[in-house]
């Protein structure tokens, strides 16, 4: 892996400015990065299990999991540790190296400290890199999480500072940076991103992708997510994004942040695979990867492992499955019964 010039001093106009080259001299610079620190045709795969879905107490206008908006959407209570293991087991059969776990709460409660660490060392212990999202996190908190083993922790910045307010009202950006850097503090490796397409300029994106760069070391993973519109949130009726904007935001970030992981997350069930396939030569190198990403859906397990064949691209550990291998485990999933062990939900509703 060559050294690159890491940098932690940009400022909007330059950011801007690559926002606004020409589509191919921008991907090509991000692709001439890309390939100088990772094998271009290796991505990561995490999987996101919700470990408790709805009923949060939060205002994210985007969200189906906020209680103040009715999207339809089941409850469910704190998954015991056994179903998540149950599924953290399938996630790693299916070639994911990294298990997160997702629950929709403004913080996690004390209460329910003790149980989250064991999951996290039951997780640990199967031989994957364990991630949650639990909301916004003490410093205690932090620091024990960290202790049971967790190796990254999500917390998104979602957009620019500017356009925060009109997205969500119940906690502030500042907020946000002080649970990243409690999670920097304790040790562990931050993933952290955000949403577009919630009907920001194009200097948010570019406001969100300067907050995320200057930060004192980058994220370790970067999730950009496309925003699914759910129905009874109040950004349904927004207006598409051009595709191309994300593709560009994909490729700004792999320039900024060369070392991070860039991570295609929410959104992907309504890409095309070409639009998918741009992402990836913009520098995407991670994906979500599993029947439903918290509560909007995901592409199916195998026509994600049917694009890579395609694409000739490969998981970071292990190997694409063959169709025969991607058949066995679809009957697999078809045969479990369990509803709630089967409830992944939404990275944009992270
Ligand atoms: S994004 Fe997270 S904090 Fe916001 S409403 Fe959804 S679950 Fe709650």
């Amino acid at each position: 892996m060559s050294q690159l010039q890491v940098r932690h001093d940009w400022n909007r106009d330059e950011i801007e400015a690559l926002f606004s080259l020409p589509m191919n001299d921008l991907l090509f610079q991000a692709q001439s990065l890309h390939r100088q620190v990772y094998d271009p045709n290796e991505v990561q795969i995490s999987r996101l299990l919700s470990i408790k879905t709805g009923a949060c107490p939060e205002d994210c206008k985007y969200c189906p999991q906020s209680a103040r908006y009715d999207t339809g959407l089941e409850k469910e209570r704190l998954l015991e540790i056994e179903k998540v293991l149950t599924e953290a087991r399938s996630a790693k059969a299916a070639g994911a190296s990294r298990f997160c776990m997702g629950a929709a709460w403004r913080n996690p409660h004390e209460r329910d400290m003790p149980y989250l660490t064991d999951m996290v060392k039951e997780v640990k212990s199967m031989g994957m890199e364990t991630c949650m999202t639990l909301g916004m996190l003490s410093e205690d908190q932090a620091s024990q999480l960290a202790d049971a083993g967790l190796d990254y922790y999500n917390h998104n910045l979602d957009t620019s500072p500017e356009y925060y307010g009109d997205v969500i009202t119940t906690r502030t950006y500042q907020n946000r940076l002080d649970t990243l850097s409690h999670v920097r503090g304790a040790g562990m490796k931050v993933c952290s991103g955000g949403i577009v397409g919630m009907g920001e300029q194009a200097s948010d994106r570019a406001g969100l992708l300067q907050q995320l760069a200057n930060m004192e070391k980058h994220p370790d993973s970067v999730p950009i997510n496309m925003l699914v519109k759910v129905a009874g949130t109040p950004f349904e009726k927004l207006d598409e994004l051009d595709p191309f904007e994300f593709v560009r935001t994909i490729a700004v970030a792999r320039i900024m942040m060369p070392y991070s992981r860039v991570r295609l997350s929410a959104g992907r069930e309504e890409m095309t695979d070409e639009l998918q396939a741009m992402c990836f030569f913009a520098g995407a190198n991670s994906i979500f990867y599993g029947c439903k990403l918290l509560t909007t859906p995901n592409p199916e397990e195998n026509s994600d492992m049917s694009l890579f064949r395609r694409l000739g691209l490969h998981p970071e550990q292990g190997k694409v499955a063959t169709p025969e291998e991607d058949e066995q485990l679809m009957q697999k999933a078809a045969a479990k019964k369990d509803k709630a062990s089967a409830q992944f939900f939404d990275a944009g509703a992270l």
